[in-house]
This record gives structure tokens, sequence and C-alpha cells, in this order.
């Protein structure tokens, strides 16, 4: 538990407590959100009215919070900060030079060091010293006299402003309150309202509830602790698992990419192969047709007069044996073209989703990361501004101020310790990607695609045959 600070200054006390979260001048009627910062009643008002749901975004630590169904009256009263600014309103008027005040007491005198916190109004020090300070009346006034000189001395000054302010009944202002009831979430009330409202309640001296309500306060806070080192630490790890992340992405896509290229290079060198075999053999084919024309010219030359026809007629079937030939290994080539095609574009359509699901992941990697890393800030802010204002809270050593705070620090504490513990994927699985490797697919040259094509020059000796025949033939004619 944070102690008093006894150090504090009131200058920069007010400072930390004054600034309206919305409109960031100083606090106009103040109302306390659920996180703990401070709000114009007018600002959040303006909020309310402006919003279409039932909920709002606190501006400074972006807590979501849901708005009462009471509206502006379902925030409570900021009672530090509104102390705050009443202590504040009256410093600016003993530094005024020109003030619209005159003594309370009815000299009327503008000249007005003092002010009374029982009256409610200024004194001038005359009627403070042969008034206040005399008559029998006004003894118990004297504990609540604030002077200028009040905010100006050292150590101490925030206690010492507090501890002019008394607690009061919050249905009967007049009246100093002492006590606190059980029953009614440690209300503050005066004596009257101790045994006629809250007759039949728990009424407790207000110093004891206010160090039972530290001793629970502690219990709450000490998980938090715990748990903001925990955030802590996380947090500093988000950006290191970040960039792992981007890296991860990067490298990956970078592999994928180039075994992509590689291996479509591969397709299109055994594709080029299987053509440039192809189209060898069509060559060889025309080279052995010719040739096989050529020879059976010359058998016809010698032979011109008797067997003419019988060797065009040859000469005509080599070359649509031939044709034939030539045909069935251009049908074969496209056939391959398209397999390779198909290779081809099943590999294109496997890589595209593997570039794809990674760059789901990614982005799904990526999104949760910011998220961790917004909730993660947003609860370091709630943290260090409870902090804050626990320690302003304490360091009034103001009870009636302190039971009043306390309730929105246990419970802006409880929510706290809530959003702390909420569950979120580890940083290293976040870290962690499957492996994305591409398939091998190029294929080998596949040699028994031209047995099918049976060559049509086995029959060169059954040519010969022929011619022999043939001469035969001729012989016997
Ligand atoms: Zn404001
Ligand atoms: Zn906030
Ligand atoms: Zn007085
Ligand atoms: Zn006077
Ligand atoms: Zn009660
Ligand atoms: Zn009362």
């Amino acid at each position: 538990m944070a102690s008093p600070d006894h150090s504090l200054s009131w200058s920069g006390f007010k400072e930390g407590v004054l600034p309206c979260v919305f409109c960031d001048d100083t606090l106009k009627d103040p109302k306390k959100l659920p996180c703990l910062h401070r709000v114009c009643r007018a600002c959040l008002n303006a909020k309310i009215e402006g919003q279409k749901g039932d909920v709002i975004r606190c501006p400074k630590c972006s807590f979501q919070i849901s708005i009462p169904t009471n509206g502006i009256d379902g925030f409570e009263t900021d009672l530090l900060a509104q102390s705050v600014g009443k202590l504040n309103e009256i410093h600016l008027n003993f530094n005024k030079k020109k003030k619209q005040e005159r003594c309370s007491v009815g000299c009327g005198r503008r000249s007005l060091p003092v002010y009374c916190f029982k009256c409610e109004g200024y004194l001038c020090d005359k009627c403070n010293k042969s008034h206040h300070q005399k008559v029998k009346a006004f003894e118990s006034h004297q504990s609540a006299l604030l002077t200028l000189s009040d905010f100006s001395l050292g150590d101490g000054t925030v206690q010492r402003i507090f501890s002019h302010i008394a607690p009061k009944c919050k249905y009967h202002p007049a009246k100093t309150a002492s006590k606190c009831c059980d029953n009614c979430n440690n209300e503050v009330v005066c004596d009257e309202c101790a045994t006629e409202s809250h007759g039949r309640h728990a009424i407790q001296q207000i110093s004891d509830t206010v160090k039972r309500s530290k001793k629970d306060l502690n219990n709450l806070l000490s998980p938090m602790k715990e748990g903001i080192a925990d955030v802590q630490s996380k947090r500093s790890n988000i950006d290191d698992t970040k960039g792992a992340v981007d890296n991860k992405i990067k490298k990956t896509s970078g592999n994928l990419q180039t075994s992509h290229k590689n291996e479509l290079s591969k397709i299109t060198t055994v594709e080029n192969l299987v053509g440039k075999r192809c189209e060898e053999r069509i060559l060889n084919l025309k080279n052995d047709l010719k040739v096989e024309i050529k020879s059976l010219e010359n058998s016809r030359d010698e032979e011109i007069k008797k067997v003419t026809e019988k060797y065009e007629k040859l000469i005509n079937e080599k070359k649509e044996k031939a044709a034939t030939t030539e045909e069935k290994l251009k049908t074969i080539l496209k056939r391959e073209k398209q397999k390779f095609e198909e290779i081809r574009s099943t590999f294109n359509a496997t890589h595209e989703s593997l570039v794809n699901d990674l760059s789901v992941t990614g982005t799904q990697k990526r999104a949760k990361l910011l998220e961790m890393q917004d909730h993660f800030d947003q609860i370091v802010v709630r943290h260090e501004h409870l902090i804050a204002v626990l320690s302003s809270t304490l360091a009034t050593d103001n009870d009636w101020i302190i039971i009043n705070g306390i309730a929105g620090i246990s419970s802006a504490a409880k929510d706290l310790v809530q959003d702390i513990n909420k569950s979120f994927p580890s940083l290293a699985s976040l870290a962690e990607f499957p492996p994305y490797k591409l398939e091998e697919v190029s294929p080998r040259c596949d040699e028994s695609v031209w047995k099918e094509v049976e060559d049509p020059f086995t029959t060169k000796e059954d040519i010969i045959t022929a011619d022999t025949e043939n001469g035969k033939e001729t012989t016997e004619l």
C-alpha cells in the first residue's frame, strides 16, 4: 500500500488531479469514470448524448464503459477532485487583487486572507482575530480555517490543506459526519442519519472503516502487482515476437517463391527436352524418308521401264506412312504439352494456396499481437493511473476523501485484475508457423511415350525383298 506522500506540493498535486480527460481543461463538476479517470459533468454528458450505443470509451485509457441506465447521474461525483477544485478556487481567490467577495462577518472589507469551511466564506484578518479566534461559539471553526500560507508552506502541504475539510452528510450538508454505514456501501452519515434513516444498519466510526478498507484494498493490490509485472514483461516481448513473425513470413514466402521458380524451370526443361526429342524424331523421319525415297528412286531408275508404277506406289506408301507417323508424333507432343500444362497449373495452384494461407495466418497473428499490445498498453496506463489516484487519495490523509475514493479504487482494481488475467495465445505459439513447403513435382523424361509410335522404316528389309521379288517378277515377265 502506498503511504501518504508528504513531499507533495500543492501545485503538483492539483495538476495531477484537475485536468478533464475530455476537454483537458480544469475539471468542472467532476465525475469519476470506472477507470478512475476524471471528466467534467458537461463533457461526459455531451459524450453520452452523442453516443449511439450504450458503451463509451475512456479517451485516456480506452477502457470500455457501460452507460448507466440513469445516464450521467449513474456516474459518481469525484469528491477528491471536487475538493481540489474548491481549494484551487479559494487559492486563486486569495491571490486575486480585486475580490468580489466581502468579509463574511459583515465588516465589508475586501482584503480576505482566511477562508472558513464551517461558514463557507472568507474572513478579513481583523474579524478572524476578533471574532473567530475569540468568540466561544466559533471555537469549532478554528480547525476549519484555511489561510494563504497553508498553500505555500513546505512539507505536508497537501495533508495540511485537506485537514481543514471535514466530512459532511449528504442529506444534511450543514452537519459534520463522523460515521460510516456498513450496509450502505460505507456511506458517510451524520448522527441524525445514523439513528434515523440508517437506524437498523451497522454504523462504524469513519476511521475504523478507513482502516478496514485500506486492508481490503491491500489484499486486492497484491495480485494486481504480480499480474502487472507479467503484463509488462509480455508487453516488452511483443515487439520482438512481431519482428519474428514478420521475418518468418518474409523468409517463408521467399523460400516458397524460390522453390516455385526452380520447380517451374525444371518442368520447362523436361518439357523442352520432350519437344526437342519429338522434333528430332520428326526430322529423322523426314531424313529417313528422303534416303528411302532416294534408294527407291535409284532402283526405279535402273528398272524404270519395267516397274515404274510399282516404285511410285512404294514411294507413296512410304510417304503416307511417314506422314501418319509424323501426325502421331505431333499428337503425342500435343498431349505431352498438355500434361505439362496440367502439372504446372496444379503446381501453381498449390503454391498460390500456400502463399495465401501464409498471408492469412500472418495477418491473424499480427492482428492478435496488435490486440494484445493495445490491451497491455491500456492495462499499463490504467495501472499507472490507479496507483496515482491511490497515492493522491492517501496523500490527503483525510478520512472522508479516502473513504469516498477507496470504493472506486477497489472496483477499478478488480476490473484491472480481471483484464490482466484475460487469456491470450502464448507469444511462443504466435511466433510459430507450419512448415509451408512446396512438393517437388518436376516430371522425368518418359521414354516409353515413344514406343507407341512404330518406326515406319523398320520395313526397310521388306522394300529390298519387294525389290528383289519385283526383280524376279520382272525377270519372269
Ligand atoms: Zn471537460
Ligand atoms: Zn480511463
Ligand atoms: Zn467560520
Ligand atoms: Zn471582517
Ligand atoms: Zn445505511
Ligand atoms: Zn445526515
